[in-house]
């Protein structure tokens, strides 16, 4: 347990889908003006380098938020964002104010950069070093009583939060799903929070890997949506085909995470009309092969 570091995937294809969605969905819940509780069960470092070690290893970045900040070719047009990606791309340039590309914002510092006062952002992250490195970056922030740090597991910790005093509230769940566990307990946290708190806007992302769990996560929350009589929105980005390769020395190597997806119960009723077109320029921008693609529906 606990190999996962997230600096090695901060910026990949799945960050930009995911945080693009969280932005949204964010942005929206806030031009409301009665006060938000925030829960980010998988908080992570809170911030990355893009230009550090672990980007420079994985290479992740340079084929995700890289991508979409790169110059155009030559004689190309500059690129457009669709405004859900413009709101992303704007939301990372906030935390490169000298107009480089070093620093990438994880979920937590996204989160908290969207807050009103009134607001309240709870972080959970289980991980040694990590969560000493997010309690170090957020006290930078001082942002007092507004956001809280706990080194705890965020599938449990959240309960106390919910239902939130002001009624209204947003939750990502964004697991490492290092442990086979963790699909079964995200949908069992899904099924507590819609009990507690069935009003909640709560978003789930997952990676589309070649294993039964991962496939059945997205059907799980679907169903317990339905039955809970909500609505709920799924986006899926593929940016390659997932294939087994083997090395010279016989050994299966598996290909770099190919597709990702985030499922939201309560989304903005936005939502999907945002995503639509933010989502055909990853697949544009970010696609590595003939099998790019994205999904969008909704339903409840
Ligand atoms: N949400 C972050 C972002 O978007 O920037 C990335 C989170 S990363 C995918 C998942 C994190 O969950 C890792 O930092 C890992 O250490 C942490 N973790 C694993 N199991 C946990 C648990 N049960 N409770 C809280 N954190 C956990």
């Amino acid at each position: 347990m606990f190999s996962y570091r997230h600096a090695f995937h901060a910026g990949n294809h799945a960050d930009v889908l995911k945080h693009t969605v969280l932005i949204a969905t964010l942005k929206y819940l806030a031009e409301k003006d009665p006060a938000l509780a925030v829960l980010d069960t998988h908080a992570g470092a809170g911030l990355y380098r893009l230009d550090g070690d672990y980007a420079e290893t994985s290479g992740e970045a340079a084929n995700g938020i890289l991508k979409l900040l790169a110059a155009p070719e030559p004689g190309q047009p500059p690129f457009q964002p669709a405004p859900a990606l413009q709101d992303y791309l704007d939301m990372v340039a906030s935390f490169n104010k000298s107009g480089g590309k070093k620093v990438y914002p994880g979920s937590p510092f996204i989160l908290q950069q969207l807050l009103r006062d009134h607001d309240r952002l709870k972080l959970f992250e289980l991980h040694p070093t990590d969560s000493k490195t997010l309690s170090a970056n957020i006290a930078q922030l001082e942002a007092g009583r507004q956001v809280a740090v706990f080194r705890e597991d965020g599938f449990e910790g959240i309960r106390k939060f919910l239902p939130p005093p002001s009624r209204r509230a947003l939750l990502l769940c964004d697991p490492s799903y290092e442990i086979k566990s963790d699909y079964s307990r995200v949908t069992e946290m899904i099924g507590n929070c819609l009990k507690l708190f069935a009003t909640g806007t709560y978003a789930v992302w997952y990676p589309i890997i070649p294993r039964p769990e991962a496939h059945d996560l997205p059907r799980k929350l679907k169903t317990l949506a339905t039955k809970a009589g909500k609505s709920w929105l799924h986006a899926t980005l593929t940016v390659k085909f997932s294939k087994l390769t083997t090395d010279a020395a016989g050994e299966v190597k598996r290909p770099g995470l190919p597709a990702s997806g985030m499922f939201l119960i309560n989304p903005p009723h936005t939502l999907k009309a945002a995503l639509k077109p933010a989502l055909e320029q990853m697949v544009e921008r970010l696609g590595q092969d003939k099998h790019a693609t994205s999904t969008l529906d909704s339903g409840g």
